[in-house]
């Protein structure tokens, strides 16, 4: 029980949590090896209608609310933390293109993604830099009525695997900065766009890759919001995942929590349970409080988003917070199960899995800074 989520919410979560553990845990591991998003597992979540569901009805969602869309996700997150990405994107990606889109030209796209049917990328991270976004160099030059694009994303996650990426580039002089930035729906089957794959850490199954554009050429009908204007119009939609990340990974330690209580429960040293030394129960408890307040600050960031209040600095919290938190409890946890833990298995995937979020969607510092420029104002927290 807790004051964001009503029964309705908690029977989700329930109805989630069934699907999760039958259908994406038993993969977890072998995801790993893989290293593919089975399709068909995407259309069953969207059948379910798991994917994306605080869309309104016309854009191919439910017009559940946010906080509908954190219950689920922190369920599939619990099974697998790769497979959950299909919800992270399609969120992400559906608010921006159901905001910012035409509608003739997003709506095919938005009942899509929601019907599980394809996997949309966001490519902003460049090779010289992720931090200084809006510093970024991929060149999207008007010519009639297209876009012709050339240059290189990187680090882009599901980057081989998705169908269309959300893509920004600079139509205005590099002097501009934020205010020369436009956002694009690129289909990936278009000529001249080619794409890798890294050997990644952990996340392995939705992975990471470069994007590179040759003369790529788009429809201006394809553009996200006004020209010059993708940085500051359409980035707003981070904030929303931002709390949906800090669920995604506070899941994952919330799992390895509760199998570690188990095991330190029947385990035994010196002829007693692992637990009945406090040395093992207190740090447990200690990450279990954090973890349980962590939890809270994102459903809140997602009820404040729900209630249509401002909420960037609470984003911007769960974001640094969640992941450095979820990295140190499993950490802690894999210690509790001693030589075990360190075996290729569930806790050391799910170490591998987290630690990406400490850097991807903008590191610590960044967010700390946003919390920072909320705070004290922008002029008194320069960049
Ligand atoms: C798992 C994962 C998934 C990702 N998915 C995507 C994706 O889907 N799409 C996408 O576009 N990108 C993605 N990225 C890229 C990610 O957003 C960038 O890596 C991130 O923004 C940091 O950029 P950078 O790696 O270039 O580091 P840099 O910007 O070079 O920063 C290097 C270090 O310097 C610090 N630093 C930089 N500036 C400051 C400052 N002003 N003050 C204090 N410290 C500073 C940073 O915090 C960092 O520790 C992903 C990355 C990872 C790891």
């Amino acid at each position: 029980m807790n004051p964001y989520l009503d029964d309705d919410l908690t029977a989700l979560g329930d109805h989630a949590r069934r699907f999760a553990t039958e259908r994406i845990a038993p993969g977890f591991l072998e995801r790993d090896k893989i290293r593919v998003l089975e399709r068909q597992l995407m259309r069953d979540m969207g059948e379910m209608g798991f994917i994306a569901p605080e869309l309104p009805e016309m854009h191919g969602g439910q017009g559940m609310g946010c906080l509908a869309a954190g219950v689920i996700h922190e369920e599939i997150a619990r099974a697998d933390l790769s497979i959950s990405y299909i919800n992270l994107l399609a969120s992400l990606n559906g608010q921006i293109l159901s905001q910012h889109g035409k509608p003739e030209v997003v709506q095919p796209w938005l009942q899509k993604l929601t019907r599980g049917e394809v996997l949309f990328a966001i490519a902003l991270t460049e090779p010289r830099g992720g931090s200084d976004a809006a510093n970024l160099r991929l060149r999207m030059e008007r010519v009639g009525d297209e876009y012709v694009i050339n240059g290189e994303k990187t680090s882009i996650s599901a980057a081989d695997q998705a169908d269309a990426a959300v893509v920004f580039g600079r139509t205005g002089p590099v002097e501009s900065g934020a205010h020369g930035v436009t956002a694009l729906l690129v289909p990936m089957e278009l000529p001249g766009v080619t794409r890798n794959r890294f050997d990644c850490h952990g996340q392995r199954a939705i992975g990471r890759g470069s994007l590179f554009f040759e003369n790529v050429r788009v429809p201006v009908s394809h553009r996200l919001g006004a020209e010059n204007k993708g940085f500051v119009q359409v980035m707003q939609g981070f904030d929303f995942s931002r709390a949906l990340i800090g669920l995604q990974v506070l899941a994952v330690a919330r799992a390895a929590l509760e199998e570690t209580w188990g095991y330190v429960a029947q385990r035994e040293a010196f002829g007693k349970p692992l637990s009945a030394f406090q040395g093992v129960s207190h740090p447990l408890a200690d990450f279990d409080t954090q973890v349980s307040a962590a939890r809270l600050l994102c459903l809140q960031t997602l009820w404040l988003k729900d209630k249509g209040a401002p909420h960037s600095a609470e984003a911007a919290m769960c974001k640094w917070w969640a992941p450095k938190l979820a990295y140190d409890a499993i950490h802690q946890c894999l210690l509790m199960f001693g030589h075990g833990g360190y075996d290729r298995g569930v806790m050391e995937q799910r170490l591998r899995d987290v630690l990406g979020f400490q850097i991807g969607d903008g590191t610590a510092q960044i967010m700390k800074t946003i919390v920072a420029r909320t705070r004290a104002g922008r002029d008194a927290v320069p960049a």
